[in-house]
């Protein structure tokens, strides 16, 4: 067989080989894998329809294109599988539970979801509230993220961690990024309004992880709940009540008065107990995942860190994401100091040289100069597929659909942390607006709207999105100047409404005036059966009935937006008439007609979308 060619160039031609690809990789680095001339793989992509320099990281469909048309089969690797391997690279395994021998029991760690306003927030606080160690004066006083109190189960106590950011999207969020954070799911249903969308899929994202559930039936204190039927309805998901032969447990709760939260403890060890095998080695060195980062203006990054296995100390040196450092200093929820952290323990880690992401991994290493070197990489990394991801998507079925401009949604978003940010933009990028628009997060970090976020705006449809933060020093005046829109939001799901109902809005079709005729009037009659009755000739284009017409007197606007109504030539009605001819046509009801009035016709016509 020729080697193939596309518009004339020779290819480069495998025999279906398997070619990994890092996603965002370049031409060059395709061409190094396959021992091929960098230049020949941007010619043929060239003649794809798309203009790519030898350097510049590429979507993974492009990648994927180039391949076929090579007879490659292109494996663009995930970042998860790229990271292990950077990891194994040092020696390094993540999740390497160690010896079978050495585990210990660990806390479950619990997320509680389900649909708004069904008592997730109010539930958290409750908790927090009531269930204080021995020990411990002043209760839960930090939000950091997660938390963890004591329960008794037959005499015992023990502790149970909770993921202090209620709602699923924050969950989903870190899942996607491939972290397992959370042991167990309590599905909060208000007894008063039964199950709704957001339960159902708070369900679906739970049984998709794989987690036990723990029904928490919400509100039984208002008139009128049936905790009954939130357990018939729930059938219907696979949730059966142990009442009624099934293997999950329902506890009915009121958030608000405290009612039964120790039974709801009690249910969540029980299905522990019965559902899941909880153990760590607590002898290893530390790994786990962040829960969340931000900045803080006395002390710099802090992020909240939840211990899988091993034991974090002060002093170990550290990376989370692509942030890296020793840790200082380590606070827990009420605020004190602590020295070491066990398996399920979720603490705040400060010393950090950046703030890591919700879902980041972390992991302690030997020596700072590892996790300074992997950070690194990862960052390297990161800058890479944010560059193929920044480039526009085009459609490579269709030459001319690939060169035809896309439309694009280009969004700035700040928040007040890590995990909303996240959760946010996990959202947004959900949002199905079709193929026509596309939405793009060009920026997104934790803290205040600065200048700076300002300035990379400047530039077309870029909204900077404020979630929980304000715009800081001169970032409003400059965004007034510039005519940047900002927009502040404190619920995710009203900030997903309106960039929904924005994309919504820019697939509008938008029109156009065109002018169809002119008529000049020669004599006016009137008639009790018709009104006023218009005698025109028509100078240019054509007269049609049931056009928009508007009236002229002296070149001066008389009446805007009138419809031809009738149209005769002689005694006949006609749709329409040609220049150069004679026409009656009445305008509507309206009488105020005079000759050499003009009469001028238009209709609106689509703009094709640039
Ligand atoms: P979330 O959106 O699921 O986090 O819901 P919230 O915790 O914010 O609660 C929504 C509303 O329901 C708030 O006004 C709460 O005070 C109220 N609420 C929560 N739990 C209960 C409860 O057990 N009984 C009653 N009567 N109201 C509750």
């Amino acid at each position: 067989m020729a080697a193939p060619s596309v518009g004339g160039v020779r290819l480069p031609k495998g025999n279906g080989e398997t070619v990994r690809l890092p996603r965002g990789a370049s031409l060059t680095d395709f061409a190094e894998k396959i021992n091929a001339n960098p230049a020949s793989l941007v010619q043929v992509l060239f003649h794809l329809g798309e203009m790519v320099t030898a350097t510049a990281s590429v979507s993974d469909e492009v990648l994927e294109l180039l391949g076929q048309e090579m007879n490659y089969r292109v494996q663009v690797v995930s970042p998860e599988e790229e990271d292990r391997a950077l990891l194994e690279s040092f020696d390094i395994e993540f999740g390497d539970p160690g010896d079978e021998d050495a585990l210990e029991a660990r806390p479950p760690v619990v997320t509680v979801m389900g649909h708004v306003d069904h008592g997730k927030t109010r539930l958290l606080d409750t908790v927090r509230k009531a269930n204080v160690r021995e020990g411990e004066a002043g209760g839960i006083t930090q939000h950091i993220g997660a938390y963890q109190v004591a329960a008794e189960l037959e005499g015992e106590e023990r502790l149970i961690t909770f993921i202090d950011t209620p709602g699923h999207e924050a969950f989903t969020a870190m899942r996607a990024r491939g972290a397992k954070s959370t042991d167990i799911a309590v599905i909060v249903v208000a007894a008063d309004d039964g199950v709704m969308p957001q339960t159902v899929e708070s369900i679906n994202h739970a049984q998709a992880a794989g987690l036990p559930i723990v029904v928490a039936v919400n509100k039984i204190d208002v008139e009128g709940a049936n905790p009954q039927k939130i357990r018939q309805q729930l059938t219907e998901y696979n949730l059966v009540a142990e009442e009624y032969g099934g293997d999950t447990m329902f506890v009915d709760i009121s958030a608000k008065q405290g009612t039964n939260i120790e039974a709801l403890l009690e249910a969540i060890l029980l299905t522990a107990d019965a559902a899941l095998d909880l153990r760590a080695n607590p002898e290893m060195e530390a790994q786990g995942v962040t829960i969340e980062g931000h900045l803080d203006r006395g002390r710099g990054p802090v992020a909240t860190v939840l211990v899988q296995r091993g034991t974090l100390r002060v002093g170990d040196s550290v990376v989370a994401g692509d942030a890296s450092g020793r840790v200082r200093r380590m606070v827990d929820e009420h605020g004190q100091d602590v020295t070491e952290a066990l398996p399920s323990r979720p603490v705040q880690v400060i010393g950090l040289t950046s703030v890591p992401g919700a879902g980041d991994t972390f992991l302690v290493v030997d020596e700072d100069r590892v996790a300074r070197q992997i950070a690194d990489r990862r960052r390297a990394r990161e800058r890479n597929a944010e560059l193929a991801s920044r480039r526009k998507r085009v459609s490579l079925e269709d030459l001319d659909a690939a060169l035809k401009e896309t439309n694009t949604l280009n969004l700035i978003i700040k928040g007040d942390n890590s995990g909303t940010v996240e959760a946010l933009e996990e959202a947004l990028m959900k949002l199905d607006v079709g193929e026509e628009v596309e939405l793009r997060v060009i920026h997104r970090g934790v803290g205040g709207i600065t200048e700076g976020d300002i300035n990379l705006a400047i530039a077309d449809n870029v909204i900077v999105m404020g979630f929980n933060v304000r715009a800081e020093g001169k970032a409003t005046e400059l965004a007034n100047r510039e005519g940047v829109e900002i927009r502040y939001y404190s619920v995710i799901y009203q900030a997903i409404d309106e960039i929904e109902a924005a994309l919504k809005g820019m697939l509008k079709p938008e029109y156009e005036e065109v002018e169809l005729g002119r008529a000049e009037v020669r004599e006016v009659f009137k008639s009790s059966k018709f009104g006023t009755i218009a005698g025109c000739l028509v100078m240019s284009g054509e007269i049609r009935r049931n056009a928009r017409a508007r009236l002229l007197r002296d070149s001066k606007v008389i009446h805007e937006n009138l419809p031809v109504s009738s149209l005769r030539r002689f005694k006949d009605d006609v749709v329409e008439v040609r220049a150069g001819f004679e026409c009656g046509l009445t305008l509507g009801t309206y009488g105020d007609i005079k000759v050499d009035d003009v009469i001028e016709t238009f209709e609106m016509r689509e703009k094709p979308r640039d």
